[in-house]
Formats: C-alpha cells, structure tokens, sequence
C-alpha cells in the first residue's frame, strides 16, 4: 500500500499568523518545485471562539486558511482543535511569544495526531516551526521519521539563537545590566545587548524556554531558513563549517503573497506620488506605540519634509476601550498640515505591494525578517528601528554587514525622538549615504532573484532537501 502513496512532508507551523504564512509558503515553494511531495500542515485551531478579555489571544486563522485551501488545494491542511486556557494558569509570557506555549501545552494532541496520521501516510519528514515549544522526540516517539527546524528569520539571529546555551553557561550574572561580549564566528563584534530582553534574565520562564528550543535545534537533523547566501554570506559559511552544528538549507528569500484583508486606498494614493518620493513606515503586526511616540514620530516626518505613509498602531489602554481616533493621537493640526504630503492610515496595510510600488522610495521598519526580506527583493533602503523579538541583531545586521539601513538611535527610556527620526529619514532620502544604501540594496535584490533561479544557491538547497526527502 505504501508504494502508491505519495510522499508526504508534514509541515507543523507555528499559530502566530506570520508564521503560519511563512510555512504555508514553505509548503507552496516545495510543491512548486517538487510537485511529487504531498505536503500536509497540521495546525493547532481553537474549538471555541475565544474571548480576548479573558483568555489568551489566539487568532483562528480561519479565513486564511480557508483561502489558501480554495487557491492552492494541493496543500491539506490538518486541523488539531484544542480549548484555549486563561493565563491565569501559565507562566507569564510577553504577546509575542503566546503562540508558542500554545504548541507546548499541545504536545500531546499534536503527537496523537501524528501517529494517526503515520498510518494512512508515506511521511518523509517532518518541518516544524522553530517557535513551537515541543521537543522531536516528542513529536515522533518510536516511529523513524526525521524532525528538521524551520527558522523564518535570518541566519545571524539563528546563529545567537544556537550559541545561546554557550553564553548562558558563561554568564555568571543575569544578562540584563550585565552584557557579555560575544564572539560568533561570521557575526560582527556584539555584546549580548543585542539579544531579545525575554533572553537575558534566567529566572524568566521565556529565557529558559529558549535554552530547550535551542538545544532542541543544536541536536536536529537540519535546519531550514528562510535567508540565502549572498545577503548572510560570512555567518552561513561560519555555521556550515561548525561540525558541531546541524545542516543549514538556506531557501530563501520566501515572501509571503498577500491574501486580500488589507484596504488598498493607500496603493491609489502612491499612484499619484512622484517616482520614489515616498517613505514607508510600518512596524509589523504587533507594533503600537505610546501617544507620545506617536507625537514624536509625526514631528519626525513633518521636519524631514519627506512624502510619507505611514501605518499607525497606537498601545491599547485596555481590551475594552476602543483604539482613539488618529485626530485624538497625533500633533494638532498634523494631518490637515500634512495632507498634501502623507497618509497616516491603521489598518492592516498591502506592505509587499506598497514596497513594489515605484512611488516608494524608503521604508522605516521594525526589522521584522519578513519586512527585511521584502524590502531586499523590491530594492527599497531602510531605516531600522527595531522593537521586539530579535529585532535590535537584525538591525545590527542591516547596518553593519549589508549596509542597506541607517540606525535610528533611541534614548535611553527607549524613545525615538521626532529630530531623530527626521534627521534619519532626510538622510535615508537626501544624502550621499542615503545613496549608497540605495545601490547596495538594489544590487542585492538582483542578488536574492538569482538565489531562486535554477541554479542558485537557494534552489540548490532546496533539491538538495528533496533529494534526502526521497531517499529517506
Ligand atoms: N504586514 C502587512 N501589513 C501591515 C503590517 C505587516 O502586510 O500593516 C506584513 C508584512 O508585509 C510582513 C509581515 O506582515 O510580511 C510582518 O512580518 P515581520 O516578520 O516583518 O514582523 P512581525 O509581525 O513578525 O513582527
């Protein structure tokens, strides 16, 4: 029976939409070049509507699920349902890391679910999200079937993330306060400032968390990453040299297509701006600032004297209360002052397809590697203002070893200041530098297309994946 079935690649994501996204990517860039592959995605699905007030916030996913089914349907998708708790009953864990205690708390379920499924199916491997919180083990009990990592950020951060354990047994004091120099073979001289601050206090539940994952990660059969050579080049080189280390695949660039929740008034708007005039500023999907950040950014924009569109996200007070309106958040008069120059929009925005649009010229970013990544493959400079995550490594990355950003620089309570960022944004827009970032970005988009052409390294990585899938 086995022989007529197909083989089948088990893709297990992370609930987080970003990362649903990227794996559903994953999958689709597989198929695409490997139609042979049957790939199912197991996806953890909340079987009551959940009540943001009280419980953890799990988006369902459901409509994107649902339209990746109608356009791609050689993707099945899986679903695992599961209650959601209250966090009254777990560890304390910061917003962008709920998800991943969710695929903890579902470990058992999920292994059920594959074992059922290892029944009726030739499974190959399985792919799972670096953010799920489950060992392979775990996963896969008896059966012999090998676990590889999916990391949906670049190779500098996953290389922090697999020297974690070494910096934790040297560091005799809590990171915070306390930073250690770090030396990474292929990474620049850094301190351990740059990590995430969940991972510099030992005592919190998320530092601990990262050791396991990245244990976890050390000992696997391979890891997957959304990067490709010629942007990473020294630290990917420095990671496969290191026997120590699981095998890279470097597949990337994989940039998520967009699925139709955005309002595209603003793409209208571009279309009637000059020809690379326009900086972009958007900080992801969980990027909200305070109102006096929000003051600060808009006295920035008016000083650069820069056409600007900008996506908005103020801090929710409370669940309850409704986000103010943009006239409540920002200067006086701003917006009637600024009509002729800017757009100031909330909601959901088109990013990739406003990146690709000529109009644009800049792009203020929170360094989320997806936003990274999008602004190489269409060409645009950055402005790197890093907020969460493993945001500040990738700023030092964009500025330090690719050169396609300048730093914004914060104070020390963490705010940007209106000059800071007006003088950042002229300078990204007006300046020699500003030009030679431009260059250098436009010459590493031409990099990332080879990289996913026949032949390149990122297709090479890939075949080389299939082939072992094959063969195993
Ligand atoms: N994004 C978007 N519109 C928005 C905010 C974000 O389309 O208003 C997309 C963006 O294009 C990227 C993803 O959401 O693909 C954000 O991923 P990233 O890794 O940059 O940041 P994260 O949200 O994970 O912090």
């Amino acid at each position: 029976l086995l022989s007529i079935m197909k083989d089948t690649i088990i893709l297990y994501p992370n609930i987080a939409r970003g990362h649903l996204v990227s794996m559903v990517e994953l999958g689709k860039l597989i198929l695409t070049h490997h139609p042979s592959f049957s790939i199912t995605i197991l996806i953890l699905t909340p079987s009551t509507t959940i009540n943001t007030t009280n419980t953890i916030a799990c988006d369902s996913n459901a409509q994107y699920i649902a339209t990746v089914s109608a356009t791609t349907p050689s993707i099945t998708f899986h679903r695992i349902p599961f209650t959601p708790y209250t966090s009254s009953t777990t560890p304390f864990l910061p917003p962008h890391l709920l998800s991943l205690q969710i695929s903890h708390l579902n470990t058992q379920n999920v292994f059920q679910t594959f074992q059922s499924l290892s029944k009726t199916s030739n499974i190959k491997a399985i792919v799972m999200d670096f953010m799920n919180f489950t060992s392979p083990k775990a996963l896969t009990g008896n059966l012999n079937i090998p676990v590889y990592f999916y990391y949906t950020s670049g190779a500098s951060t996953l290389s922090l993330l697999l020297h974690f354990p070494t910096v934790h047994q040297a560091a005799i004091k809590p990171l915070k306060g306390h930073p250690l120099p770090l030396r990474i073979p292929g990474l620049p001289a850094l301190t351990t400032d740059v990590f995430p601050e969940e991972a510099k206090d030992p005592s919190n539940y998320s530092y601990q968390v990262f050791l396991e994952i990245a244990e976890s990660m050390r000992g696997s059969v391979g890891i997957i990453v959304n990067t490709f050579e010629a942007v990473e080049e020294k630290v990917i080189r420095a990671l496969s040299e290191d026997e120590t280390m699981p095998p890279l695949y470097c597949i990337g660039p994989v940039i998520s297509e967009p699925y139709g929740e955005e309002d595209k008034g603003c793409l209208t708007w571009l279309d009637s701006q000059p020809c690379q005039s326009v900086v972009f500023l958007c900080f992801g999907s969980m990027g909200r600032f305070s109102k006096v950040q929000l003051k600060e950014i808009a006295i920035g924009l008016e000083k650069s004297e820069q056409r600007f569109l900008w996506v908005a996200r103020s801090e929710l007070d409370g669940v309850d209360t409704e986000e103010p309106s943009l006239g409540e958040l920002l200067p006086e008069g701003f917006l009637e002052r600024t009509k002729e120059k800017g757009m100031v929009v909330k909601d959901w925005a088109p990013q990739a397809e406003i990146l690709s649009h000529d109009s644009v010229g800049g792009f203020v970013t929170h360094c989320g590697w997806n936003s990274v990544l999008e602004a190489i493959c269409e060409g645009v400079p950055m402005v790197a203002w890093p907020l969460y995550a493993e945001q500040k490594m990738n700023r030092v990355i964009l500025v330090q070893e690719m050169k396609v950003a300048l730093a914004v620089n914060e104070s020390k309570d963490g705010l940007v200041s209106g000059t800071e960022l007006g003088d950042r944004v002229k300078e990204l827009m007006e300046s020699e530098r500003g030009k030679d970032i431009r260059q250098k970005i436009f010459k590493m988009k031409i990099s990332a297309a080879e990289a996913r052409a026949e032949g390149g390294s990122s297709r090479v990585a890939l075949n080389n994946l299939a082939r072992l899938w094959k063969q195993g």
